[in-house]
Parts: structure tokens; sequence; C-alpha cells
């Protein structure tokens, strides 16, 4: 590593304005009329998005490459040719009601990062690549973040490509209906991979911290429960022989909220959905489904939760004399960012002298399957009452700048070590 004193770049900042004005033309692509954007991944407004920042990089000197699963990758050469790209970058796609800055404000603080460079004449010895990855929201196609899951070697292309929306459309047909099934290589080395990304979450506006450095990812671990009684009349079943499902499933809720408030700070536990059999005022319920969502930056905690989860369905199935069946769906373990790259973003920040907090990122994002094969760090910048996937989300200009100079020096750092 470098001194501090030995950094030539060390005053360097970023055109902040030049930025706002990126993310402001950028937003109009799918603009709705609650001051939001709606450009859903693969539609011809992504396509839209994706010929704007195609077009921009181009004009910035950089070459662009689609890979087979629309990933984009823009260029700006290094030096030393041999080197593999630092890399930043996020995606365009947004929510069917979502803001102008989730995953658009890290493609252009990208851009402009390389805008910045080309300004001051500066050569970095590693290329620089800013990324568009595809469908990171997971809204039209599920999973999230499948552009770099396959990038990343975690999905198989033809898994990508088979990923069907509600209408029965693939990735892969759509991919060739916009233009963007490219033919570069699937998948390449990465010398360092940084995403700066609106924090989501109430956390750094609370705490009057303009950034967040980024320490690694929650772990998550979903879960598919069905409780089974007996249906039968409100009216003629006495209390004592009811077998009442959603009697069952009230206590699971409360276990569910219980849980994740004992594994403070940190724990969460959610029942989002909840179906109810058959649904009849004067039909004692039968059949209850629920999902149940818990989160916690650290695996052993998470591990506990599990436990208790299951220890209390079995209780609540037991005292109802309901049958239980619980299958957990996914997870995916809690991650620690790159020691180097949280060190790298910590020096750019202190450098540039802004206020700051570590932080655990609550929500997924494309650096979680990087992280796979690459050191990869995160900058967070506050948004507003911490509402994100909404019209409304909004943060400053001034926050934007600071993330931008913070992944602007976090990225030459990783580019020019030995
Ligand atoms: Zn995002």
């Amino acid at each position: 590593m470098m001194s501090e004193e030995a950094l030539p770049n060390k005053n360097l900042r970023i055109d902040g304005t030049r930025l706002w004005r990126s993310l402001m033309e950028m937003a109009e692509i799918g603009a709705t009329p609650k001051g939001g954007v709606c450009r859903l991944a693969l539609s011809d407004l992504d396509k839209q998005g994706r010929d704007l920042f195609r077009e921009w990089c181009e004009a910035a000197g950089c070459s662009v490459t689609v890979d087979p699963m629309g990933n984009m990758f823009a260029r700006r050469p290094g030096l030393d040719p041999k080197r593999a790209p630092i890399q930043t970058g996020s995606h365009l796609d947004s929510q069917p009601t979502g803001g102008k800055f989730d995953g658009a404000y890290g493609v252009l603080a990208g851009l402009e990062v390389i805008r910045t460079l080309n300004d001051n004449g500066i050569e970095t010895e590693a290329p620089f690549e800013v990324v568009v990855w595809t469908n990171e929201e997971g809204s039209r196609f599920a999973p999230a973040m499948i552009g770099s899951g396959v990038f990343s070697g975690t999905f198989s292309l033809e898994e990508g490509h088979g990923k069907q929306d509600k209408d029965g459309k693939t990735i892969g047909g759509e991919l060739t209906r916009i233009g963007y099934l490219g033919t570069a290589p699937l998948g390449h080395p990465v010398g360092a991979y940084f995403e700066a990304h609106i924090e989501q979450g109430p956390i750094l506006e609370a705490d009057s911290k303009q950034i967040g450095i980024v320490s690694g990812v929650q772990g998550q671990i979903w879960y598919e429960i069905t409780l089974t009684g007996q249906e039968s009349h409100a009216g003629t079943t006495p209390m004592p022989v009811r077998r009442d499902a959603l009697v069952g499933a009230a206590g699971l809720i409360e276990a569910v909220n219980r849980i994740g408030q004992a594994h403070n700070p940190g724990g969460c536990g959610t029942v989002g959905m909840l179906q109810v059999h058959p649904n009849s005022r004067n039909v004692i319920p039968g059949k209850v489904f629920l999902t149940v969502d818990f989160r916690h930056p650290s695996d052993q905690a998470l591990a506990l939760m599990d436990q208790e989860i299951r220890a209390e369905s079995r209780a609540i199935a037991d005292k109802h004399s309901l049958d239980l069946d619980l299958q957990k769906i996914w997870s995916f373990p809690a991650l620690e960012f790159d020691r180097d790259c949280v060190a790298a973003v910590t020096r750019a920040t202190t450098q540039c002298g802004y206020s700051n907090r570590a932080i655990v990122s609550g929500a997924g994002h494309d650096a979680v399957y990087l992280s796979k094969v690459a050191p990869t760090g995160m900058i967070f910048i506050p948004c507003a009452d911490g509402i994100s996937h909404n019209e409304i989300e909004s943060a400053t200009p001034e926050d934007a700048e600071a993330g931008c100079n913070v992944l602007l020096h976090a990225m030459l750092a990783m580019a020019d070590r030995d």
C-alpha cells in the first residue's frame, strides 16, 4: 500500500453537478407521474436506458461490450493491459414503482469516475470497467441479481436465459428482442469490484453520517410453512375439538416477531404472506400457508433463529392439533467483504473528510455475487427517510457527490497498488 503522502491524486474530485445531471437525465427514461421510475428489466425502456449508457460511455472513450446475459462492460484501458480491471457498477432496471437512485446511482457514479479521470488526464495501471448488471431487481424475472449471478458462475447461462416473466417471456428471448444478447465471453477476471448504492434504510440519516462503509451483507433464510387442521362449521363445532389452522398461524406470526426481536441488534423476522383456506367467514380455517423471512449479520445467530422457529412451530402445531410442513426454501450466509476493499473505502472516506460509519447491508446487491469471484467492497449514501423501492426515494446531490468521490479514490487505490 502506498502511504497517503505518496498519493499523487489526493485532491482529485469528481464533478457533482455533472453526476446529478446524468442521474436526472437517466430518470427521465421510464419516469412516473409521482417522480419515480418504472424501467423493468429487458423492457423497451430498459433498452433505452442501456442505449443512453452506451452512448455516454463511448463518448467518454470507453469500449462497450455485452456478454450473453446482457451484462454491459464499459472499459477504459489501463497502462498495464495484463492487469484485471477494477470494476464498479450496479443496475439500470427498477421496480415497477421504483426510484431514481436505486441502481442507477452506482452505474452513473462509475461513469462519472471515468469522466473525471479523462478530464484530468489520469492514467491508471489497471483498466477501469463500469458494469450494468442485468435484472438485479428480480421484479420482472425472479430471482434477483441474476445477471451478476451468471457472471459469477452461481447460475448457468441456460438457467439465466430460461427465467420467465408472468407472461411466459424468457430472459433469453427478451435479450434477443432488445438487441442485448451479446457475444463477449461470459465471466472474466476482475481485480476488485466496488459498488456505490443508496442505503435503502434509515441508519445513515438517523446517525447524520454521509458515507456508509459497508462491512458485509447480512445472512438470510426463507421458509414456507403450511399448517393443516380441519375445516368445519363455525357455529356447530365446539371450541375444545377445533383444529383451527389460523389460530396456529397467529401464534407463529407472533413467534417470528419475537425471535427477530430477541436477536437484536441485527435480527429481523417477517411473515410477509399469509394464505387462509377456505377464507370464508363462517368456516374454521382448515389450512394456512405462510412465508417467513429471517435475516441476521451473524450466521451463528441465524442458526439459532432457525432452531427456534423449528421448535416453536412444532410446539404450536402440537398445541392446536395441526399438521406442520416447514420448508427452508432459500438461504444465503452472511457475507464479509474483502478486507483490502473495505480498507480502501475507509481510507478514501477519511481522505475526503466525510462523516462515516460502518454498516451491514440489509439488502442483497450484485456485490454479493461479485464477492465470489473478486475482492469486493460497497459504499452507501443516505436516502431520505430510509425509503427505497418507492417513487419518492430521494438522495441529495451533496451525498451523491460524496459517495462518488469515495468510489473514485477507492478504485484508484486498488488500480495502482503493486
Ligand atoms: Zn439496487
